[in-house]
């Protein structure tokens, strides 16, 4: 029997009915949480992903993996600006071969008719064999999902930034950088991480804390302003986790008191889009973020040098130009490293992943 989309939703909240609803062999099929993916998923995809970085530097290595996915059509429907991510969406799938096209206008679309979600996406089923999305609807990627499980041709559905529930390709690039960053020092478990700015609203900091608590004792300090404080299906999730969490309202206090006790400090903009219309949510400020969810240049000395920065982009005025030149600074590689998780994805969706490690490993590249 077809589940409703109530059941299908309710079925994404346990562990085992979420991996049967979401992968195919074993394989990500539907890419719409962070929580869908378990510790040895996460080391696979990193790891294919690394296996592609380096594949990539030599003619010989591109050309292998531009056969990959030859041939292959992915969809990228944005309803949502988007530059950077649906161009690094883009630039992944190129990397492997698959041609990509990008519908980001929804006016010129049938949705503009009235048409839906379950419709549209029935339709593009057809020409395409993944649908990559973003949507301003927490939903939309899910019931995308949803109606194609149930269609005699299902395709892959990845979101790529659901509402402000979450943004998972993004916390996956986000810990494949604090992988890396922590190659050195022990990985990304036990580590002390600061997640600044609109967490309720933020799904690229809500997606990160759900993939951290696949790690060990991660403790995660939150700073935002009390409107925007982390929801309490997120805190319980966490706690459920075992996660250590702390939230305060300003970043000063707590980078005096412990800055040098903190591993990455993970910095968002207010989502001020989200104002417009809002439905008695304070209002986030006219511009950028005040004076206490910024990572101002003087709080460098509280810190340690080795301590790791992060932003998903775009900033606005919450972490200056001023720390580019700090050891730390991990923003650029991430813009990178999210196309390379991203053809990972990709390659783990449709079955090549082993394929790419395995020659990686025997050119000794991993
Ligand atoms: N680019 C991220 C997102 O789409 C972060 C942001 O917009 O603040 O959620």
């Amino acid at each position: 029997m077809t589940p409703t989309f109530e059941e299908f939703k309710a079925g994404l909240d346990e562990r085992e009915s979420r991996r049967a609803l979401l992968t195919r062999d074993g394989r990500p099929f539907f890419v719409l949480l962070s929580q869908q993916f378990l510790r040895p998923d996460i080391e696979m995809l990193c790891d294919t992903a690394t296996a592609i970085r380096r594949l990539d530097r030599h003619v010989d290595g591109r050309e292998f993996l531009r056969g990959l996915l030859r041939g292959l059509r992915i969809m990228n429907l944005f309803a949502q600006p988007s530059t950077r991510t649906a161009e690094s969406f883009i630039a992944a799938a190129d990397k492997l071969g698959a041609n990509s096209r990008l519908v980001s206008d929804l006016r010129t679309s049938s949705f503009a008719k009235g048409e839906s979600i379950e419709d549209s996406v029935r339709t593009l089923s057809s020409f395409f064999d993944a649908i990559v999305t973003r949507h301003q609807d927490d939903d939309f990627a899910m019931r995308a999902a949803w109606s194609l499980a149930a269609s005699r041709r299902p395709i892959p559905v990845v979101s790529a930034g659901s509402g402000k529930s979450q943004h998972v390709t993004q916390s996956l690039l986000d810990l494949y950088t604090l992988r890396y960053s922590f190659a050195e020092r022990g990985g990304v478990d036990g580590k002390n991480v600061v997640i600044i700015g609109d967490i309720a609203r933020n799904r690229a900091a809500r997606s990160l804390a759900y993939l951290l608590t696949r790690f060990e004792r991660p403790r995660i300090h939150f700073v935002s302003p009390d409107a925007f404080a982390p929801d309490d299906e997120l805190m319980r999730y966490l706690h459920r986790h075992e996660v250590e969490t702390s939230v305060h309202n300003a970043l000063q206090p707590l980078l005096h008191d412990g800055g040098n006790g903190i591993d990455a400090i993970y910095v968002t903009r207010l989502q001020q889009e989200w104002d417009r219309g809002n439905n008695g949510i304070p209002d986030a400020g006219e511009r950028g973020s005040s004076d206490d969810y910024v990572l101002k240049t003087e709080y460098r000395r509280l810190i340690r040098p080795d301590c790791v920065i992060m932003h998903p982009l775009p900033r606005v005025n919450e972490l200056p130009e001023s720390w580019e030149d700090h050891p730390g600074f991990m923003v650029w590689r991430q813009v990178r490293n999210g196309m390379w998780i991203r053809a990972a994805l990709f390659a783990a969706m449709f079955g090549a992943d082993g394929e790419i490690r395995a020659r990686a490993g025997r050119l000794s590249l991993l």
